[in-house]
């Protein structure tokens, strides 16, 4: 599954396993959908591996960003505290968090929870504001910040009502978006959110300028 992954980044994610800051809940499965336990043969290592496959969408760079907070983690559980949710984000623990039948069923979801997360490391690591909100936990983050603020206020670049409602939202969407619609409807949507998206969000050379 992680064939094609660089090394770095495998490594990466193996660190964030074996640190339990991709997690599986041990009733992942058990707790969950018949049809969704079957999909992963009942098998906790499965669900891990899909999480961990998701993962791979992210720049390196931003992985090893999560990687060395202390504390910022993905996890897989039975269900969200807010029942019919697919996943969520958890400012006050930087948890990124998915219910096993989100993970099979609803299409972008863990990748939208950790583009939650990744926003909220980059804009003040973990403890204030978010990237795309205007905030930089550096003085270079912060001009990316501004830049993406300026993209959300700009309602050229709307993309969907939801992703309308704040910032934090607006890139969460849109990069879910990235990963699962159709470029081509997405760069006839809003070009400049798109290159953007491309050229910095999902660029890994973008990232180790920036975080250097
Ligand atoms: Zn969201």
């Amino acid at each position: 599954m992680l064939r094609k992954v660089s090394p770095e980044k495998r490594a990466i994610l193996k660190d964030l396993v074996a640190e339990r800051r991709i997690h599986v809940a041990r009733d992942a499965l058990t707790a969950a959908h018949p049809q969704v336990r079957e999909h992963f043969g009942n098998s906790l290592k499965r669900v891990e591996e899909s999480a961990v496959s998701k993962l791979c969408v992210f720049p390196t760079a931003l992985l090893r960003l999560m990687r060395d907070h202390p504390r910022a983690c993905v996890s897989v559980v039975a269900e969200m505290p807010e029942v019919r949710r697919p996943g969520g984000y958890f400012r006050e623990l930087t948890e990124a968090k998915v219910a096993s039948w989100g993970l099979r069923l609803a299409t972008g979801a863990l990748e939208e929870e950790v583009t939650h997360l990744l926003d909220h490391l980059l804009g003040s690591n973990g403890e204030g504001g978010n990237l795309s909100e205007g905030n930089g936990a550096t003085e270079a983050l912060a001009e990316v910040g501004r830049e993406l603020l300026a993209l959300y206020e700009d309602k050229a670049n709307k993309y969907s009502e939801y992703g309308d409602r704040n910032p934090r939202e607006f890139l969460a969407q849109w990069v879910r978006a990235y990963l699962t619609a159709e470029h081509e409807f997405l760069w006839e949507t809003a070009l400049e959110m798109y290159t953007w998206l491309r050229d910095k969000w999902f660029s890994d050379t973008f990232w180790r300028e920036v975080l250097q």
